[in-house]
């Protein structure tokens, strides 16, 4: 028999397909392999050093000499920061001009790297870098919600190969964004506390879905995990914004980032992959219902239309099963 299981802190459910459950082995070359055949520089790629268009920059670490990292505006951007926020509902038309941030993170110099493959300290001054974007970019008080994403591999959305992360910052907080904030409020108005910590709290005390552990940080597969090795990264300490992290949580969190990320890499043969910082709207920096977190989504399964006609994804692996296989990927931590 089937079992649908509950996510305690968004209330979304899952289909955990045992009877066609397949083992996290039957994964393990669902990915593309090392990029053998990708240059270490692209003199086509705008993101390629000696390529950089330095009126398009927003931040680079470090400011001075070679920059590791770059932010970089969007040429193409989704939302953009000139003009005048202005709101038009009419009946059905409901409108606001598009004003916001849609920014590029590149995360290296080299046009064939990959987070999987750098260092610690490497990931670090990328989280580095959207901190202290992010802090700038809250301060327009236009800005409600500020969506750090990854598109790693086609599947995942990628359109250019060269490493990157985006940032796009709204004027509204989404819908969806919203859905979840009412949740966790709901729960802590009846239980007296972050169902976040919480999920944390159980997680931790039963160790069944715990992959590794840090100082600051734990990453798991949730126990309503929508799919195969999705993966919570999750800070101990209650925090309801991830532009709230201290200087040693960033140090500690480029590492677990990394080690979860090889450990994909090794043990998928490097995957397409999503993963979204999910933090509270900006003005709600500071609430006690709320708790960022990481979350990471190797694309394995596709989406079809019970998914869109229920949100309810099926999930044909065992969450218990895809951390216990990432427990043992050979990865030594801090590598
Ligand atoms: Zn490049
Ligand atoms: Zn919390």
């Amino acid at each position: 028999m089937t079992q649908l299981r509950q996510n305690l802190a968004t209330k979304e459910w899952v289909i955990i397909a045992t009877e066609r459950a397949r083992r996290p082995d039957d994964f393990i070359h669902s990915g593309h392999g090392p990029a053998h055949d990708v240059p270490e520089l692209d003199a086509h790629c705008p993101f390629c050093p000696g390529n950089e268009e330095d009126e398009l920059e927003a931040l680079r670490l470090p400011e001075t000499g070679p920059w590791e990292v770059r932010i970089v505006r969007n040429l193409y951007p989704a939302v953009a920061p000139e003009g005048m926020l202005v709101r038009d509902f009419a009946g059905v038309a409901r409108e606001m001009s598009g004003i916001g941030y849609h920014e590029i993170l590149v995360e290296s110099r080299l046009h064939n790297e990959t987070l999987a493959l750098m260092t610690p300290a490497a990931v670090t001054s990328v989280f580095r870098a959207l901190v202290e974007r992010g802090r700038e970019i809250a301060q327009d008080r236009r800005i409600e919600m500020i969506v750090i994403f990854k598109n790693h591999g086609h599947s995942a959305g990628a359109s250019l190969l060269h490493p990157h992360t985006q940032i796009v910052a709204l004027p509204i907080v989404p819908n969806d964004v919203r859905v979840r904030a009412d949740e966790a409020r709901r729960y802590y108005d009846q239980q007296g506390q972050c169902v976040f910590c919480d999920v944390l709290g159980h997680e931790l005390a039963s160790q069944t879905r715990i992959v590794c552990e840090t100082d600051h940080f734990v990453a798991l597969v949730p126990y309503a995990a929508a799919g195969p090795f999705n993966t919570w990264i999750m800070p101990r300490r209650h925090t309801a914004s991830f532009f709230g992290i201290t200087e040693v949580e960033l140090e500690d969190l480029g590492g677990i980032v990394q080690t979860m990320l090889r450990k994909l890499y090794e043990g998928l043969y490097n995957p397409d992959y999503n993963f979204v910082v999910r933090t509270a709207p900006t003005r709600d920096g500071g609430v006690d219902y709320l708790h960022w977190y990481i979350t990471l989504v190797p694309r394995l399964a596709q989406a079809a239309g019970f998914e869109l006609g229920s949100g309810i994804f099926i999930n044909v692996t065992l969450p218990e099963a895809c951390a216990e296989f990432l427990r043992k990927t050979g990865v030594v931590d801090g590598l």
